[in-house]
């Protein structure tokens, strides 16, 4: 059997995040995917490094953390991405107050109110009429996740030597060695980074673990025209969705309020994030589905629901939609990270839910300095 100091299980952006902090500490590092090249959440989201997300959470620090070393390793790669912030639009004088209590709370020079007119100079295709201010928050990266999470492996692999396996379906562990079928793989140390699946590795443990999974659907567009929308976006309804808003008094009254006028919305989870990659791509979603079973089925009307909300602050008159697709994530109600120790020196890291890309590089480095101790 050949020998390794890390064995990681999953070549998804956790998987490779734990890959990149062992590698860069010099351990002889062999990652393992059972698809020909990673298909999961990490090539399927909006590639949005979103640490505003994150604020006021006990992972705060680790999402700014990760979003440093994503900085070094975008700067050195030379893969593309855009520091371009996010904008978070208001129309409604109650999201307006949240936006206002959110930036007071947080106190962070990154993190600032503006009015519509700045936003028309960095946003020019975002609608004027009853546009309130926003919350832009500069530090903001955006990824395009499909060309990432396939560049990665390659700059690991040439850099620091890190060995890929692909069409390698891990098919038991144990303390000291990986299998895949009738092969096998010694290492000191395994983490497991396999996502959603939960039921080909330690399926007794998943059974108890409480996790659970989410389904989303999202969109991809051309704008018509040579327009570009900036920062990335997000609007009222995505105040409901992360908990960096949850303590913001005037919260509640959104909440009601969309309950009332967007019941369909409320139901399907829907809100809105958009990004645009280097080539004009915009991303467009979410919608959120929750429970183990995943339907394989979109739902035609609720990509019509996502693209109604999108038309109160980007005209869809001025995109075609190109793709539809979705993606389907880890979640874990008890945390905001799933990490576990089934055998020794196996470690579980996963549910990160809708934070992952935000998070991953954070989280690998967390992981393997505290093996490291
Ligand atoms: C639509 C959508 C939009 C999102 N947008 C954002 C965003 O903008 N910003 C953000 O921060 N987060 C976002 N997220 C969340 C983020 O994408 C996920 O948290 C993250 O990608 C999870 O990464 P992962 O490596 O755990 O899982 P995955 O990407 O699913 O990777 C798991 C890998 O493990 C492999 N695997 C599984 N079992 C085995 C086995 N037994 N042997 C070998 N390989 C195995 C799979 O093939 C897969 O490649 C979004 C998620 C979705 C679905």
């Amino acid at each position: 059997m050949k020998r390794y100091d890390v064995a990681i299980v999953g070549a998804g952006v956790i998987g490779l995040a734990h890959a990149y902090a062992a590698a860069k500490r010099g351990l002889k590092v062999v990652v393992f995917d059972r698809s020909p090249m990673a298909e999961g959440a990490s090539v399927r989201n909006f590639g949005m490094i979103w640490t505003v997300g994150q604020w006021g959470t006990p992972l705060a620090d680790v999402a700014t953390n990760s979003s440093r070393i994503w900085r070094d390793i975008l700067a050195d790669s030379g893969i593309w991405h855009d520091p371009c912030g996010c904008l978070t639009l208001t129309y409604n004088q109650d999201e307006f107050q949240v936006a206002n209590e959110f930036v007071a709370m947080a106190n962070d020079p990154t993190i600032r109110l503006i009015d519509p007119s700045e936003i028309a100079k960095l946003s020019p295709s975002v609608r004027q009429e009853g546009l309130l201010g926003g919350i832009f928050s500069e530090r903001e990266v955006h990824v395009d996740p499909r060309d990432v999470i396939a560049k990665l492996p390659g700059y690991l692999e040439s850099k620091y030597g890190v060995e890929f396996n692909w069409r390698h379906c891990v098919t038991r562990i144990k303390t000291g060695a990986v299998h895949v079928g009738q092969h096998g793989w010694e290492a000191d140390q395994v983490i497991v980074c396999t996502g959603h699946d939960y039921e080909t590795l330690f399926p007794e443990h998943f059974h108890e673990s409480g996790l659970s999974r989410s389904k989303l659907q999202m969109l991809r567009a051309m704008p018509k025209g040579d327009w570009r929308i900036g920062p990335m976006l997000c609007a009222g309804l995505t105040l409901l969705h992360y908990k960096n808003f949850a303590n913001c008094p005037t919260l509640n009254q959104v909440k009601a309020r969309f309950e009332a006028e967007l019941p369909e919305h409320i139901k399907w989870g829907v809100h809105l994030l958009v990004s645009q990659h280097g080539t004009g791509e915009l991303v467009i979603g979410d919608s959120h589905e929750y429970g183990l079973a995943i339907s394989p089925f979109n739902h035609e009307h609720v990509d019509q629901l996502i693209l109604d909300y999108l038309n109160l602050f980007l005209p869809t008159s001025q995109i075609e939609v190109m793709l539809r697709w979705h993606g389907v994530y880890s979640t874990n109600d008890a945390g905001q990270v799933y990490e576990a120790v089934p055998l020794p020196n196996v470690h579980i890291v996963t549910g990160v839910g809708g934070a992952g890309m935000t998070m991953s590089m954070g989280l690998g480095e967390r992981t393997i300095s505290q093996l490291m101790i």
